[in-house]
């Protein structure tokens, strides 16, 4: 059994989560292959080290240097070393990253600073040996990730080793200059690395227990899901969703490898196991209550339409030119119904009215302003009639209004449209009810 092991910001972002950490390695020797961020938040008011480090690079860049942030940073690390009695010349180490920077290493480089410095403790720490990315995760002169360049290098530097710590979020470019992933892209190292090793489990450990039903904003204490798909997941975070980079799942989709998402503060929990396939289920179950905010439905009516005008396509076409994603609705003869982001169409109302207008001479236009989605994920076969039956009756009994019901989607039991106003009351009704009835797979 192999296993590669992310641990996120605030899994290591100070002595005492470094303690957790090293217990949850020793407790399984399957855990050989690591992946640190950069330290993140302790608290509410406290800074990421890697926002410290782009700051710090953007006053320098401006003519502003600021000894200060160099300091806060300084201090996250002293505080980790001597927590862990660990022998480490942080001095140096600023130093030489504070002279990289002024003979030009660039932004980037700054940026990939927190997780390199945070892996060479943890190596440290644990008596790991270090692999620096920039080694072995390529990419190309336009910035886009090499993967097989980088799986073969993967591969050829960590194939038999035993325990070894690669810091996530950065590789190099073909001139070796460090590039940095986007924001969150540990994510995606782990996931690489875990590809390249052909990894048993690629574990994901965070400050949450799992995919959890709700957001917890909105929802309070929710529930975590046992097991979700990839494509699941991935039609929950179009929807809204967040709990991994999105371009964290393909290589190990790729590969079949599932993911395992837990909580370094409760490793007693467990987590949600994301899959390639779930067991097809006779009864239902809930994978996710999740959507988004600021819609407006764009509703164009043409009496004497006919299928084979094309109408629907040329307002597809003229929302699609001006770069405004929409949604199909339900809607009746004659009426062509979409969903679009409010703002973003607000932005260009009178250039997609014209061309409207001019392009398909509609009887009227109107639109409803102030919409939310809300998606609900179910699997099972009965999934989509139960789910549908709940959430319509437990909106009607809270006297939410429904604007609009679509069930068309894959893997979303079903989306509704409801008004802004009643986004979170409208979650949280659907949750109590599907809680109510154990719908949901709890933890623990
Ligand atoms: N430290 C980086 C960030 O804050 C990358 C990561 O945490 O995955 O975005």
């Amino acid at each position: 059994m192999r296993k590669a092991v992310k641990f996120g910001g605030s899994s290591l972002a100070c002595a005492a989560q470094f303690q957790k950490v090293r217990s949850i390695l020793r407790e399984d020797p399957s855990r050989r292959y690591i992946i640190p961020s950069a330290p993140g938040r302790r608290d509410s008011q406290d800074f990421k080290v890697t926002d410290l480090f782009y700051r710090y690079y953007d006053h320098w860049v401006h003519g502003r240097e600021d000894p200060d942030l160099l300091g806060q940073i300084g201090t996250r690390y002293q505080e980790i070393i001597r927590g862990l009695s660990l022998d480490f010349d942080l001095k140096g180490a600023l130093e030489e990253i504070r002279q990289n920077i002024q003979a030009g290493a660039g932004r980037d480089y700054a940026a990939s600073r927190g997780e390199y410095l945070n892996g060479r403790l943890l190596a440290q720490y644990l008596g790991f040996a270090f692999l620096d990315p920039a080694e072995a995760v390529f990419f190309d002169e336009t910035g886009a990730l090499r993967p097989e360049a980088t799986d073969l290098a993967l591969k050829q530097r960590l194939t038999g080793c035993v325990g070894t710590v690669i810091p996530g979020f950065y590789g190099s470019l073909p001139s070796g200059r460090i590039k940095t992933f986007s924001r969150g892209g540990s994510d995606i190292t782990g996931a690489l690395v875990a590809k390249a090793v052909s990894a048993d489990l690629y574990e994901n450990w965070t400050d949450v227990s799992g995919f959890l039903l709700a957001d917890p904003r909105i929802v309070e204490n929710p529930v975590a899901i046992g097991t979700i798909t990839y494509q699941e997941l991935h039609e929950l975070a179009c929807m809204g969703a967040c709990v991994l980079h999105e371009d964290a799942i393909f290589p190990v989709k790729e590969a079949g490898i599932p993911i395992h998402i837990k909580n370094t503060n409760r490793p007693q929990d467990l987590g949600t196991l994301i899959v390639p396939s779930a067991e097809p289920k006779p009864s239902c179950s809930i994978t996710g209550i999740t959507g988004k905010k600021g819609y407006c439905a764009l509703n164009i009516r043409k009496a004497s339409q006919k299928a084979s005008d094309g109408f629907d396509q040329t307002v597809l076409d003229i929302l699609e030119a001006r770069d405004i994603p929409c949604e199909p609705l339900p809607s009746g003869a004659g009426t062509l119904s979409l969903l679009v982001p409010q703002e973003r169409y607000l932005k260009q109302e009178h250039s997609v009215l014209s061309g409207i207008h001019r392009s398909v001479q509609p009887d009227s236009i109107s639109l409803e302003s102030d919409l939310a989605l809300v998606a609900i994920g179910g699997r099972g076969n009965r999934a989509k009639s139960l789910i549908a039956g709940n959430v319509i009756s437990a909106l009607e009994d809270a006297n939410i209004h429904i604007r609009t019901i679509n069930q068309g989607m894959e893997d979303l039991a079903m989306v509704i449209g409801v008004y802004d106003r009643d986004f979170e009351s409208a979650v949280r009704v659907i949750y109590n009810r599907f809680i109510r009835q154990d719908w949901a797979h709890a933890p623990s």
